[in-house]
């Protein structure tokens, strides 16, 4: 789509918007002047004595169409929130010129950005009432009312889990990029076991010489570990034996007082085995990740998944049968070859199984899945919002409750993905990442390091995606959790 911004230059805006309401465009800048007949998007800016005005122009498909926004300059109390203010108007007037365009309006309205559950926890931290900042969300965001009790109810749980952080907690992830085979929709970095079997046992080798690295950073940084991550990948491709050894490791070189969950995924279900599962409790691992995305069998096979639902079925009777698991199932709306009916009774199967935890996922397709390489046929996005909504209104049904969500670049529909919880099963761990709440220290394969600041400050720092490239870096790896320590002794100062 071209793109001319007139007497301002809030590209990042724009982009966000476009991504938003066009997922399959992508941005252009053209240097020359308009062409008759081209569509286009123009969005000028006009800040005046009192008020500062954005206007947007837009032709798509023969059609003109306009939109416009303004705010008071007196609003403007210092330049960050100029700035801020300045980028909503440019934003909403292009929203605004879409729906004028006849664009369906989206569940999310104006709203852009993977956190929408940031701007209501914002806005109730500032002293918003409750329904002030409904209202904020409906009249300047013109979010839906389902989406709006949605973000409420996460941002609600978001808070209640930052009252019981502390400022030297932190939560551990690591990550194993082996699975059995590669999903077709995968963007992971997962390697398939098949094509990557020796890789195994060095990997394994240099994650455990990076976890010891990272338990002397975080003894000397004074941390507390309060919840464990491994997930990948599929954790579970890894034997009974390397698990043991690993949590064995972890037991030794670690302080686990602080310890308040310990999650592992177990994404596919020809990974797990009993003594797998057993060694995980032997070691207090409480949390599991069991995740069928469909209990379609042709849908399973649609997206290259060498299991049938009847697995996964023996798979959750075999952590049952090991005892003493919150376990989650991840679904997901919008993949190839399902369809309404098939996602409902995907739906009524898992509730039918009773996990604690079930996180409907809305099909992202991002660049090096190979959906997106295939142009495979998916559902639309009326189909995938009527899945959602049968999901919400079936998980509100049988008392589960939102607890987190996040938004996703080329998501079908510019929907969500929702974590939905018993009460009391909720994954801590998912909150602090989602939300931001705290450090996320990682090790592993694709292990991404963020650093967070009160305030919001984030430093980041990755692992290599590819096991061979993270035995190749790993003394590299080692040497650089010296910054850790430096990141919390800066904060300390
Ligand atoms: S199980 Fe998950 S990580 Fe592994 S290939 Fe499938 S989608 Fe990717």
């Amino acid at each position: 789509m071209k793109l001319y911004l007139v007497d301002h230059n809030y590209r990042y805006a724009v982009e966000q918007m476009l991504l938003t309401l066009f997922p399959d465009e992508r941005p252009e800048y053209p240097t020359t002047p308009q062409e008759e007949g081209d569509d286009y998007v123009k969005i000028a800016l006009l800040v005046g004595d009192t008020q500062a005005r954005a206007t947007c122009r837009m032709r798509r498909g023969g059609k003109i169409s306009g939109g416009g926004a303004f705010v008071p300059v007196s609003s403007f109390t210092d330049s960050l929130v100029k700035n801020s203010k300045l980028s909503q108007i440019v934003k909403l007037a292009f929203y605004r010129a879409a729906l004028d365009g006849g664009h369906p309006k989206p569940v999310w309205g104006a709203l852009t950005g993977v956190r929408p559950g940031k701007l209501m926890e914002k806005l109730l931290r500032e002293g918003k009432s409750i329904p002030e900042a409904l209202k904020v969300f409906r009249e300047e965001y013109d979010v839906s009312p389902e989406r709006t009790g949605l973000c409420l109810r996460t941002a609600e749980a978001t808070l209640k889990a930052a009252e019981t952080l502390g400022e030297k907690d932190v939560c551990l992830y690591i990550g194993i990029p082996f699975c059995p085979t590669r999903c077709d929709y995968c963007s992971f970095v997962s390697q398939s076991v098949e094509k990557s079997m020796a890789l195994i046992e060095p990997f394994f080798e240099a994650l455990l010489k990076e976890l010891h690295a990272e338990a002397e950073a975080i003894r000397t940084a004074g941390l507390r570990v309060v919840s464990i991550y491994m997930g990948g990948g599929t954790p579970t491709t890894l034997s009974a034996e390397q698990l043991d050894t690993l949590f064995t490791q972890i037991e030794s070189e670690l302080d686990c007082s602080y310890l308040r969950e310990i999650t592992v995924e177990a994404g596919r279900p020809d990974t797990i085995t009993l003594e797998k599962l057993q060694t995980l409790r032997k070691h207090n691992v409480g949390r599991i990740s069991v995740n069928p995305q469909t209990m379609s069998d042709r849908v399973l096979q649609c997206i290259g998944r060498n299991h049938t639902a009847e697995d996964i079925r023996n798979a959750l009777a075999l952590v049952r049968q090991a005892g003493g698991f919150t376990v989650n199932m991840d679904l997901i709306a919008g993949l190839p070859g399902d369809d309404v009916e098939t996602f409902q009774k995907t739906i009524d199967q898992v509730l039918s199984l009773t996990p604690e935890n079930i996180t409907v996922h809305t099909l992202s397709r991002k660049r090096g899945s190979s959906l997106s390489e295939n142009e495979a046929p998916l559902p639309d996005a009326a189909a995938v919002g009527e899945m959602l909504d049968y999901a919400a209104s079936q998980l509100l049904d049988f008392a589960y409750a939102p607890y987190y969500l996040y938004r996703q670049k080329f998501m079908s529909g510019g929907f969500e993905n929702v974590g939905w919880s018993k009460p009391g099963s909720e994954s801590l761990y998912n909150i602090c990442i989602m939300e931001e709440l705290c450090s996320i220290l990682a090790i592993g394969g694709g292990a991404s390091t963020k650093l967070v600041a009160p305030g919001g400050v984030i430093k980041r720092s990755f692992c290599p995606k590819y096991p061979k490239e993270y035995i190749e870096k790993n003394d590299e790896l080692c040497e650089r959790k010296q910054e850790i320590i430096d990141w919390y002794r800066e904060e300390e100062l």
